[in-house]
């Protein structure tokens, strides 16, 4: 397989079909091709991460509201909804300093958005994600068990995801049906989606559309000035650290097959630790040495380790069954690179890719 040719980074047939609508969609608006084919892997992604979350009916209505969403979204320079949306993940999560406004509208927000959830709601989320008080602890003091608390907190989350972006709109919701359907989402409660048709709902309705997305695109990402930073935990991120490793790379001048080889090799070595280590991270950075500018990735993960390193590097293996290109694949695409792994401690991947100048 060429380097101009990302291999396929999904398995499941029914959202691969989508691939060509969402290309329809998205290149109605956009004209570079690799823009369009990087919105339509990550529209696909997202779907993916999420399809558990949709009812069926729901899966292609809200794959198209994503593709707009997202063709939109890369359009705006201020990409402000989705910098709220990591924040829903986690409350403690600390932000930039540049930030301080948005934190400021943002912590109001949520005590807005908590104040509006039934007590016990608002108690238990406080407990659990601002005070650390674990479940298992919550359940004895509520005379209740562990999975009960837990799945109230995660009703709790989801209420109140759904009350914070309505807080940051500052507006009702122009329907009844729109604060179901958004619960419904948020919850993944497949069986509410269904009977309120949320999948019809989302196609109707231009302001379910837009806040569907952050609601179910739970995703953290931070940015520096030379260099991204992309947490790794499922098959959604490999797509952002290939997005968002490209831009960068793009930001030092290298040309657009440098950009497709660096990509590639970028979401070679984040699908590893999708499959291998379960959670890791991608850190891309912008290097100059003796006038010359290239791109390092470090990728770093907590998982098993590769007790044969010579192996794993030699063209030819695989460790998932011959998809994609693999570490002997990511070595191949860049100019130098470093594999060092422990067992039991985890593996990290460096390598750098220099421009070449015509
Ligand atoms: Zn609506």
């Amino acid at each position: 397989m060429s380097a101009g040719q990302p291999t396929s980074e999904f398995q499941h047939d029914d959202v691969v079909e989508l691939a060509p609508l969402l290309r329809r969609v998205i290149a109605a608006r956009v004209h570079d091709r690799h823009v369009v084919e990087d919105l339509v892997q990550e529209t696909l992604t997202r779907v993916m991460a999420t399809r558990r979350r949709l009812e069926p009916r729901t899966l292609a209505p809200y794959a198209v509201v994503t593709a707009r969403n997202l063709t939109r979204s890369l359009a705006a320079s201020e990409q402000r909804s989705k910098r709220h949306a990591h924040r829903l993940i986690d409350l403690r999560e600390p932000v930039l300093p540049e930030e301080a406004a948005l934190r400021r509208e943002e912590s109001q927000a949520i005590a807005a958005a908590l104040g509006r959830l039934p007590q016990q709601d608002q108690e238990a989320l406080v407990a659990h994600e601002l005070e650390g008080t674990d479940t298992a602890t919550l359940a004895v003091s509520r005379n209740s068990s562990p999975g009960a608390v837990a799945a109230q907190l995660s009703r709790a989350r989801a209420r109140l995801r759904v009350e914070y972006l309505l807080e940051l709109e500052q507006a009702e919701p122009p329907t009844a049906r729109c604060r179901p359907v958004l619960l419904a989402l948020s919850a993944g409660d497949r069986r509410r989606q269904r009977d309120l048709d949320a999948g019809g709902h989302l196609l109707d309705c231009a302001w379910c559309a837009r806040l569907s997305e952050p609601l179910l695109d739970r995703r953290r990402s931070a940015a520096v000035a030379g260099e991204v930073r992309i947490p790794i935990q499922a098959d959604a991120d490999v797509v952002t650290a290939r997005k968002q490793g490209r831009e960068l790379a793009a930001q030092a001048g290298f040309s657009a097959t440098e950009l497709t080889i660096i990509a590639t090799a970028i979401s070679e070595i984040a699908r590893n630790i999708v499959m291998f280590a379960n959670r890791g991270e991608i850190l891309v950075s912008l290097v100059g040495e003796n006038r010359r500018q290239g791109v390092t990735v470090v990728a770093r993960d907590s998982g098993p380790g590769i007790p044969d390193l010579d192996r794993a590097v030699q063209d030819g293996y695989s460790g998932y069954g011959g998809m994609g290109l693999g570490l002997p694949g990511s070595r191949r695409l860049m100019d130098e690179f470093e594999i060092t792994s422990e067992v039991d401690k985890g593996t990290t991947v460096t390598m750098t890719k220099w421009r070449r100048d015509a």
